[in-house]
């Protein structure tokens, strides 16, 4: 794997009066990005039954056999789920929304973070005889509330509560029960939440807004970090409150940890992500990587898709043309999916080729996102001279990554990261390139506006992290 992956995405809609479910899974459409194992949506109908249909694949091939009950007009709410599955393989026990009978009450859940202490979580129950059917971080939330289920009188809403105050590191959930449908985001926020309102009539909620545009629903805010914000789907307002334990974070005073990598390169352009516009952040990254690094260049090139928006700004800021060295084929398959490095690396040439009239004879400066194992810049690098290049300069608008994620994002261990125990000139020898320059944390924690720069996670490029690692290892193990 040469990209870092994301742990998922999630569209939950109720109220609406066309189908929810299918709105849902235009939702899961805009927001394919975030996962492409699997994808599912579970559906309440209005006599409390919840329906649930999920597949292996991309949206479009997953939603192509759902039963057209799961469309019909009993639904009264629906949640749906895009899967990166690395937390308990890719299985399909693992893809979401999983449902559940809990005493008899349907209840449905999907989850897009890691929580971080799933592993201890895990063994406890399996010690007090849980039988743990999935290898996911997110069946304990469900564990955890059936634990309470008689001593709570069978209130859902307090069961839940009390499970999600278990709960440590990255988690924004959608729940569904008879009663309705439930969304929180984690007290330190690490990952986007937001809730968007259906002009007609009805709720959508999204780990981006991009899912707004392809549902009919207007942006409204964030999930607040430490929400619990619930839904009747009887044409109300949702209700807000903090969940127990958020509380006890908030008074704290700490601050949150919105990942900002999201805004580095994980978010669509198109969505708003921790309250900014991510086209705008990165526009702004690119502007501020040109005034930090200048680069004595002809052209200035994007690496696409990810790239395209910091090099506008970088172009813009030194006032260097910027040009399409770059093409890409948008009709080959992942990178990923070949095991070996050298077949890896012709996927890498297969996916994006340079174009020699843009580039040779040319200083190229080329901007790149981020830089994760290398493997993928060393091959784009080396083509671009085959092509022409007189030299090959490249900037990068995040700081170099030499730590892992335990929030959420699946970067390789550390060790596999090339900045891990490199100097910038030592990562810049081994690309092949003239030079290499990477933006400041300062730099660019300063493009975001919405929220103070304490309230971002930087872990991943300064080793601070926000809460502690997991004690077992690296997240994405799979658990005994
Ligand atoms: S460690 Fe990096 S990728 Fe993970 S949540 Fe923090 S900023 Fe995001």
């Amino acid at each position: 794997m040469n990209r870092p992956g994301e742990y998922c995405g999630l569209c939950g809609v109720i109220g609406s009066r066309t189908a929810p479910s299918a709105l849902a899974a235009e939702g899961l459409l805009a927001q394919q990005h975030r996962g492409q194992e699997a994808a599912g949506v579970a559906a309440l109908t209005d006599n409390g039954r919840i329906l649930l249909h999920k597949r292996k694949g991309l949206v479009s091939e997953a939603m192509a056999d759902a039963p057209k009950a799961l469309f019909d007009g009993s639904v009264k709410a629906a949640v749906g789920h895009v899967r990166y599955g690395t937390f308990g393989g890719d299985d399909i026990l693992n893809a979401q929304p999983i449902l559940v009978s809990m005493a008899g009450i349907p209840v449905a859940i999907a989850h897009n973070g890691t929580i971080s202490n799933a592993g201890s979580i895990r063994r406890d129950l399996q010690r007090k005889g849980h039988i743990l059917q999935t290898g996911t971080d997110t069946e304990i939330v469900l564990h955890l509330m059936s634990r309470e289920l008689e001593r709570n009188n069978y209130n859902m809403r307090r069961c839940f509560d009390i499970a999600l105050s278990k709960l440590e590191g990255a988690f924004c959930l959608l729940l569904l029960t008879p009663e309705g449908m439930y969304a929180v985001r984690d007290p330190l926020g690490f990952r986007p939440l937001c809730l968007g309102r259906i002009p007609e009539g009805g709720w959508v909620v999204a780990s981006e807004s991009i899912a707004f545009s392809m549902t009919g629903a207007e942006y409204v805010r964030e999930i607040g970090a430490g929400e619990i914000v619930f839904f009747s789907g009887d044409g109300s307002r949702p209700s807000v409150a903090r969940f127990d334990g958020a509380a006890e974070l908030f008074r704290s005073g700490d601050g949150l940890a919105q990942c900002i990598f999201e805004h580095v390169y994980f978010a669509r352009p198109g969505s708003m992500v921790f309250g900014d516009s991510v086209y705008r952040v990165r526009l702004e990254m690119g502007r501020r990587l040109a005034r930090e690094h200048p680069a004595d260049c002809d052209v200035v090139v994007p690496v696409p898709d990810s790239g395209m928006f910091a090099a506008i700004g970088y172009s813009r800021e030194s006032g260097v043309d910027l040009d399409m060295g770059f093409t890409r084929n948008h009709y080959v398959g992942r990178t990923f999916i070949d095991p070996t490095q050298a077949a890896r690396q012709s996927m890498v040439m297969r996916k994006i080729q340079p174009i020699p009239s843009a580039v040779a004879g040319k200083r190229v400066c080329v901007v790149e996102d981020s830089i994760v194992r290398g493997t993928t810049s060393i091959t784009r690098i080396k083509a671009l001279r085959e092509a022409g290049a007189r030299e090959v300069h490249m900037r990068v608008s995040c700081p170099p990554h030499r730590h892992a994620c335990y929030f959420g994002i699946d970067f390789p261990q550390q060790d596999k990261l090339i900045a891990h125990d490199r100097s910038v000139t030592e990562v810049a020898r081994i690309l092949g390139l003239d030079s290499l320059a990477y933006l400041s944390v300062e730099g660019m924690l300063s493009c975001v506006g919405a929220h103070p720069v304490r309230d971002y996670c930087t872990a991943c490029f300064t080793g601070e992290y926000p809460v502690l690692p997991p004690s077992d290892g690296y997240p994405g193990k799979e658990e005994p």
